[in-house]
């Protein structure tokens, strides 16, 4: 058939043009003013050198000195020396690709062994480290397979997209409000027929990414508990930060009370990578049952070995963790005092300036003064909300928070926003 003239090959099938037209829908963002670049980011100031790598004084790109305001890699671990030699001795000990998916050839022992650790931190039984903790939340989540989730309006986007995947029905509850979870649930319960076994699941972040703000988790516990519903917490942005290397679910006494625990690698812990923790049973079910697991390629076994030396420091060294909550501080009272609106009560401080316009002018001129803060605006926050978010690092200086905050007075005064 393949010798055919065209005209007889095609012949019936129209002149439609069933392609794509990605232009169009690029300039089609463009006008709803939701187009998005990518920004190469010259970052010298906060980078620790290795000791013997003569070049690593060298910035990666060309472009102004900036300090950037913007990373989660809150305890500044990716650049941490010690961090840098687990990656690099994994990947001559066990490869730089695990060459397969865990069940296959690529189980490897830098995954055992973080996993090990994961669950000892984590106070769990077992723990399961994913390629991402955007696959974790969307194989975790249709693994489990709900009928009914309940989410937080907030929650992050790859909790919405498991929630998709598993499509289970999905009733939203008001941000951090556990009187509105209960309300729904009693809702649900009351509509659902006697004798009719639906599995709930309830979903929540514990910090929150753009609003800084810390879930309710132990009124949560306590209404989820009340309809044997089973509680889900994604710890991406706590990971590392709290004492012993947890997150607000160990902060809070609450690990035994949270049936799926699950965070990333890729912010606190400087590496890449996800991971979920829970009972022996409900990880042997996963590591059948999530396909984001089952048909990717395991964990890079240099992402397990830097975020397991992480781990390490995260769970036996506080001054890390002293340092960061020492410049959160410093720039909290700093923003404060120059007449911002600073939301949160974690590492992610919110600098909310209300309209669109006024964040992205804001992003800007903090740029001229090298300092990189993003602006956020709709969809990724309500109207009205427009903001910087402010992420400061353990490894800022003194001084280059005091940078930051003479831009935030600066570029405030030149746009009459303070
Ligand atoms: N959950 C939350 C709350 C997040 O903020 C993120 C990352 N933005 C993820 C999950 C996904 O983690 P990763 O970046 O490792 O895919």
């Amino acid at each position: 058939a393949s010798d055919a003239p065209l005209e007889e090959r095609t012949e019936g099938r129209g002149t439609a043009d069933r392609g794509f037209d990605p232009a169009d829908r690029l300039a089609e963002r463009e006008r709803r003013g939701l187009r998005r670049d990518l920004t190469p980011v010259a970052d010298v100031a906060a980078r620790s050198p290795i000791a013997d790598d003569p070049g690593a004084d060298e910035p990666v790109f060309d472009g102004p000195e900036q300090v950037i305001f913007a990373a989660n890699d809150y305890l500044g671990l990716a650049d941490d020396e010690r961090v840098q030699r687990a990656a690099a001795e994994t990947a001559r000990e066990v490869g730089t690709g695990a060459g397969a998916s865990r069940l296959v050839t690529g189980d490897t022992p830098a995954h055992r062994a973080l996993e090990r650790d994961l669950a000892a931190v984590k106070n769990a039984q077992r723990a399961l480290a994913f390629s991402s903790g955007y696959a974790t939340n969307v194989g975790v989540i249709s693994a489990l397979s709900p009928d009914v989730v309940f989410s937080d309006e907030l929650n992050h986007a790859s909790i919405v997209d498991g929630c998709r995947q598993a499509g289970a029905e999905t009733v939203v509850y008001d941000h951090c409000d556990p009187s509105d979870l209960q309300a729904r649930m009693d809702e649900r319960a009351r509509a659902t027929r006697a004798g009719t076994d639906e599995s709930w699941l309830v979903l929540t972040d514990s910090v929150f990414s753009m609003d800084g703000d810390v879930a309710p988790l132990e009124t949560i516990c306590d209404v989820v508990e009340s309809f044997g519903a089973w509680l889900m917490v994604d710890e991406a942005h706590a990971t590392g930060l709290y004492e012993g290397g947890g997150g607000i679910v160990q902060r809070e006494g609450l690990s035994d009370r949270v049936h799926v625990q699950m965070g990333t690698l890729s912010k606190a812990l400087g590496s890449q990578g996800g991971y979920v923790a829970g009972s022996e049973s409900l990880i042997e079910h996963l590591l059948n049952a999530a396909r984001s697991f089952v048909f990717s390629t395991g964990l890079a076994p240099p992402a397990a070995g830097a975020a397991r030396e992480a781990l390490r420091i995260a769970r036996e060294d506080d001054a890390h963790r002293e340092r960061l909550w020492e410049n959160v501080a410093r720039l909290r009272d700093g923003l404060d005092a120059a007449g911002y609106e600073v939301w949160g009560e974690t590492q992610i401080l919110p600098v909310v300036v209300g309209d669109r316009k006024d964040a992205m002018a804001l992003d800007d001129r903090l740029r001229e003064h090298d300092v990189v803060a993003p602006g956020i605006r709709p969809p990724t926050v309500p109207e009205g909300t427009s903001r910087i978010r402010v992420a400061p690092m353990a490894t800022h200086t003194e001084d280059e928070i005091d940078r930051c905050l003479a831009a935030f007075r600066e570029a405030g005064r030149e746009l009459d926003l303070v």
